[in-house]
Formats: structure tokens, sequence, C-alpha cells
């Protein structure tokens, strides 16, 4: 056996949050996939470090997120299902931005565009609290 094949069919270069979902699912389709990683896998100086992240629907900066977003949603939960942890935990989310900001106007369309539930508060309506309905 050559433990240090000359060809690989990917080679994914940093193995962080990104680039070790990469080589994951490029292993799962049968590839021969290389990573490679400075520290170690997995260590603590990456941007993925930590213990909580959030993924969310509300996309503001292009409508095109929200489908990508959806499928990680689908990933994260086939991880479960193969690691038996609990990975995943939906919630909904508050996001704040002056009336008629260009922000707003995007978030609005995105979640038109991909039917997504929401709710428009006004800021005293935010401070009033949770409505009971
Ligand atoms: C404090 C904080 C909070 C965040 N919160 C969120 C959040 O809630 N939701 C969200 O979506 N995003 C969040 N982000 C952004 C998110 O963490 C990053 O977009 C994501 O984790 C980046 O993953 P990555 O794999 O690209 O980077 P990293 O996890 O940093 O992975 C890059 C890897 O490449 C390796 N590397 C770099 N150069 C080389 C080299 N030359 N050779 C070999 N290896 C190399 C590094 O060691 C590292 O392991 C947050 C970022 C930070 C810093």
């Amino acid at each position: 056996m050559n433990p240090t094949p000359e060809h690989y069919d990917a080679i994914v270069i940093g193995v962080g949050g990104v680039g070790s979902a990469a080589t994951y699912r490029l292993a799962a389709r049968g590839l021969d996939v290389l990573g490679l990683e400075r520290f170690d896998v997995p260590h603590t100086r990456g941007s993925s470090h930590g213990s909580t992240r959030i993924v969310r629907l509300t996309q503001p900066e292009d409508p095109s997120y929200v489908p990508l977003a959806r499928a990680a949603f689908e990933h994260w939960r086939d991880l479960e299902d193969e690691t038996g942890r609990d990975l995943l935990t939906i919630t909904g989310s508050v996001h704040a931005a002056e009336p008629d900001s260009a922000f707003l106007d995007s978030a609005r369309a995105s979640l038109d565009a991909h039917g997504i539930d929401h709710e428009e508060l006004s800021g005293t309506e935010v401070r009033r609290g949770p409505s009971l309905h």
C-alpha cells in the first residue's frame, strides 16, 4: 500500500467548519480526498471554534442563500442521525432594522420570495414583549 498517493480526486486546504464539511461530503461520494490542516482537527484557533453557531433563513444579503440554508438544515439532521447527537436547535429569531432601510426591504423580499413565515413589529411592540395569539 502506498501511504502517500500522488493523486487525489480532491484536496481541501483548511479543515475547519467549512473544509471538514467539504471533505466529509466529497468522501461520502466515494472520492479520494486529502484534507490539509495546519493545526489539529479539530482545534481552537479557527473561526469555527466554539460550541454554537447561528444558521438563519432570513437572508437580506441574497435570497439565493435561503435554499442553501435549508439544505444545511437537512445535512445537520443527517449528521444527527449518523452520530446520535443533538446538533441543531430550531428557534425563531429577531432582526432589528430602521424602517424603510435597505436591510429591511431586502430581508422582506427574501422572506416573501421563499414563503418564510414572519411577523413585522414596531419598536413599541418589541418592547412590549411577545403577543399571545
Ligand atoms: C466569534 C465568531 C462568531 C461567529 N458566529 C457565526 C454564526 O453564528 N453564524 C455563522 O454563520 N457564522 C459565524 N461566524 C463566522 C463563521 O464562524 C465562519 O464563517 C465559519 O466558521 C468559517 O469556517 P471556515 O471553515 O471557513 O473557517 P475556519 O474554521 O477558521 O477554518 C479554516 C481552517 O483553515 C486552516 N488553515 C488556514 N490556512 C491554512 C493553510 N495555509 N494550510 C492549512 N490549513 C490552513 C485553519 O487552521 C482553519 O482550521 C462567526 C465567526 C466568529 C469568529
